[in-house]
Parts: C-alpha cells; sequence; structure tokens
C-alpha cells in the first residue's frame, strides 16, 4: 500500500460525488452562531454529522461544553500509540449569517449549488468545506495504511463566528486534554485560487474608537468659528500624527524593529493578486521601501475605519460640539500588544491631544503569531505538499488577517502549520460564497498525502 494509492483513495472521494453531497449535507444545516435562535442546529451539526463521521475512523469523542461559550465543542481523539506525534486538529462548524435575500438570481445559502465549476453554499469555504476536506483525507490514509502511523486530536467548535468564546478559557483549563505536537488545520484563503499555500499564524489586530468631546451641541459657525475649537481639525491632526500622508505608521512603538531575513525570503516570490475583481495596488502606500507582499505578511497596518464629525447626511452651519473616529491596527510578532494603547495615548500627549479620549470597549483583540518560517516541520509540509501537487506551495509567515492562533501557539504551545483551502475572491462572510471545485480535489490531494507522510519514519522530530 503506498502514498500514491492514499492519493487515489482520497481523489475518488471527490471524483465519485461523494464530498459533493456529503458537504450539501452540511451545507443545509443553516449554522448560523450569531442567530440565537440557531442554537439547537449547532449541536446537531456535531451530534448528527461530525460524531459519526470522526467515530468511524476510529476517533475517541466527547462534547465539552463552556459556560460562555455559543455552541458545544467536539473533542475527538485517535491515539495509536503515545510515543507517536500528535497532530492538532481544528475546524468551526459555524457560519456567519446566511443573508438569504441577497444571493444571486437562483443561489441559496442553505443549498450547494455548482455552477461554472464552483459550489456555491454558506460554510462551502468557511469552514465546513474546509475540515471535511481534511477529515476525509484522513480517512483515505486508515482505509490505504490500515492505520495513521501518528495520533490526532481534532477539535471542532461552533462559535468562531461569533469570536470563539470560551475557546481560549477551554484550552487554558483543558491543557493536558488538548496536549499535542503540532496544529495543522484549515481555515482562511490561499495566496490565490491556483496556489497551494501554508501559513504560520497571524497578525494580531486591536480596534479602537478616538474621540473628542469639546461641548455639548454646535454653535454657529459665523458667530463663534474662530473662537470655539474644533474637534474636526483636531481629530484630523491627530490622525495625521499617527500615520503620514502616505499610510506610514509614525508612532515606533507600532512597527518591527526590522523585517527578519526569514519572512523576507519566505514572501519574495508571492504576489497578491485579488483576481479580475480585486482593487488595484497602491505600490507608493505603507512603509517606504516594502513590497506588497513584505507589507501585507511582514509589517504592520493603520486604518481609519470609519469617522464622522458634524451630521454628514445634513451639514449645518456650525462648529461642531464632538468627532469620533475608529481605528485599527494589524500588528506582526514583535510588537508588544500589550503596549499598543499605552504607546497611542503617550504619543497623543506629546503631539498636544490630551482632549482625545482613547477607548477599547469590548473591541476585536487577538494577538499575533508566527512559527519561525525554518522550522523543519515547515520545510517538511512544503515538501510534501509540493510532491503531491506537482506546485510549489506559497509560504506565508503569518496571515495577513488574524485569526484565534495565538490560542493554539501561546497557549498550547504547538508548533502552528496552515494550510487553507480557500482563495481571496469566495466571498466568504458575503452573499455568494463558493469554492472552486478544483481547489476541493486538490486540497484533498495535498492533504492525503501531507497525512501519509507523518506517518511515515522520515517526519520531522517533535
Ligand atoms: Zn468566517
Amino acid at each position: 500500500m503506498t502514498r500514491a494509492q492514499a492519493i487515489a483513495h482520497a481523489q475518488d472521494y471527490y471524483d465519485s460525488g461523494r464530498l459533493k453531497s456529503d458537504l450539501s449535507r452540511l451545507v443545509a444545516m443553516p449554522t448560523e452562531s450569531q442567530n440565537p435562535e440557531r442554537a439547537p442546529v449547532l449541536s446537531e451539526y456535531l451530534d448528527k454529522e461530525m460524531r459519526p463521521l470522526l467515530e468511524s475512523l476510529g476517533f475517541e469523542c466527547k462534547t465539552l461544553n463552556h459556560p460562555i461559550a455559543k455552541g458545544p465543542f467536539l473533542l475527538a481523539q485517535r491515539i495509536e500509540d503515545p510515543s507517536l506525534p500528535t497532530i492538532f486538529g481544528y475546524g468551526h462548524g459555524d457560519v456567519i449569517r446566511g443573508l438569504d435575500a441577497q444571493w444571486s438570481e437562483g443561489l441559496s445559502p442553505w443549498k450547494l449549488t455548482e455552477r461554472d465549476g464552483r459550489w456555491y453554499g454558506r460554510g462551502v469555504v468557511d469552514n465546513k468545506g474546509q475540515h471535511v476536506i481534511n477529515i476525509n483525507a484522513l480517512k483515505a490514509v486508515l482505509e490505504t495504511r490500515g492505520k495513521l502511523g501518528f495520533n490526532v486530536k481534532y477539535l471542532i467548535e461552533m462559535g468562531e463566528e461569533s469570536g470563539s468564546p470560551g475557546l481560549r478559557e477551554l484550552c487554558e483549563e483543558q491543557k493536558e486534554l488538548f496536549k499535542a505536537d503540532v496544529l495543522i488545520a484549515s481555515d482562511g484563503p490561499r495566496l490565490n485560487a491556483e496556489r497551494p499555500t501554508v501559513f504560520l499564524g497571524a497578525r494580531g489586530v486591536i480596534t479602537f474608537d478616538l474621540s473628542i468631546v469639546a461641548r455639548e451641541g454646535g454653535h454657529h459657525s459665523g458667530n463663534w468659528g474662530g473662537i470655539l475649537s474644533d474637534p474636526a481639525i483636531q481629530l484630523a491632526h491627530a490622525i495625521a500624527s499617527i500615520a503620514s500622508p502616505t499610510g506610514q505608521i509614525r508612532i515606533h512603538e507600532w512597527v518591527p524593529k526590522e523585517l527578519p531575513r526569514a519572512v523576507r525570503e519566505a514572501v519574495a516570490d508571492c504576489i497578491i493578486d485579488g483576481g479580475p475583481d480585486g482593487p488595484v495596488i497602491d505600490p507608493n502606500w505603507g512603509e517606504p521601501g516594502l513590497s506588497p507582499a513584505e507589507q501585507v505578511f511582514g509589517w504592520c497596518s493603520f486604518d481609519v475605519l470609519a469617522m464622522k464629525s458634524g451630521v454628514p447626511e445634513t451639514p449645518v452651519n456650525a462648529v461642531p460640539p464632538s468627532a469620533w473616529a475608529r481605528c485599527q491596527l494589524r500588528f506582526v510578532v514583535g510588537i508588544d500588544a500589550q503596549d499598543v494603547i499605552p504607546a497611542l495615548k503617550r504619543h497623543l500627549i506629546r503631539h498636544g491631544f490630551p482632549m482625545i479620549e482613547v477607548s477599547t470597549n469590548g473591541s476585536e483583540r487577538f494577538g499575533a503569531t508566527r512559527l519561525d518560517p525554518e522550522d523543519a516541520w515547515v520545510k517538511f509540509t512544503l515538501a510534501s505538499i509540493e510532491k503531491s501537487t506537482g506546485k510549489k506551495p506559497a509560504l506565508l509567515p503569518n496571515l495577513g488577517g488574524s485569526l484565534p492562533n495565538d490560542i493554539f501557539a501561546d497557549i498550547l504551545g504547538l508548533r502552528t502549520i496552515w494550510v487553507p483551502h480557500s482563495y481571496p475572491g469566495c466571498s466568504q462572510h458575503a452573499p455568494d460564497e463558493h469554492l472552486p471545485a478544483f481547489i476541493a480535489r486538490e486540497a484533498l490531494t495535498a492533504m492525503a498525502g501531507l497525512y501519509w507522510d507523518i506517518g511515515e519514519p522520515g517526519r520531522p522530530a517533535v
């Protein structure tokens, strides 16, 4: 029994139509974690689909709950020999809201539909399609070799689209139960549709509000303009002190000391391309001297997500009483996440803006993570995927976006290797979410080969 046979088994899962029919059933379950009415469906997804599938592969399944979680967690374990390495798998069965009314004619979020070589449906890429591919790639290896040759712990959560409440706490409380060596999981997009991709972490993110409330109510700009401070002007200057006219960050605590050589080398052949519908990159935006890939995967970025002063819909002749902006910093490993807001406050005082209130109430916040691109498991994974697909995978030190990878990297202490099975144009989180069918087949190929290789003696030490 050989590697090629394991890959053929995985490809047959696609070619025979079984992946499509399995995924159709999963997509038909409206597991919207942001919709409280769907709570029963969240449990059903695990009990009716994931548990039977994993049990049929010899996994021992346990449902875990946490008081602050949106839905249950399923931990499935298959321990062949405690002395073998343990791979940690992760996926989420919940989806973002369906937005039923906004899908194109003839498409529905809850019915998998094939059109022009794409599979449409909510969750086909985020994340049902991705974990069902991985679990069935494990199955193909088991069917071929009779065993995996390593241990697996697979965690499926049902609250990721609501910010994974309880996941962090659960991992902290269950460190022993979740103990493993390497995370190999799939979520998010490839660099582009054609190119298999591996990413090793995620940028961190902190979202915060800047606001100035100068006084109550607006005052006539003819009678009072010139003697009342204008919060809109003050806020515009404050933002200008944070970033240059070309978007370069001006707070030194917010940018890394340097771009590490391993990161620069990893992204040297990565071209950012949003496809025909993607935006045109502004080459002179951001940190001078960096390529677009270095900027997104190796550096930090600051954006103003929204801002307001006065009444934009119906402007009046008045000095506005207040101004507000919601801002965001995306940051890489090396930035002290705890110091991002204190550094901002120091900066604002130093530049003469003591009137600005900085608030992070309830905002999104993830730490930055990145496994060393030179780790032996990274090289091993890249070589395995190249051998199976005949394509040189893109290596991204971290995703430009954010995901709670710090839970796995920092709390569970895992090496984190992500192999995404989607692409930037997939409309995840929007109407018409879809998976190009050829990616599904290539992903099964790559994952079956990778799981096969992990069960061989040539795998790296843990
Ligand atoms: Zn999502």
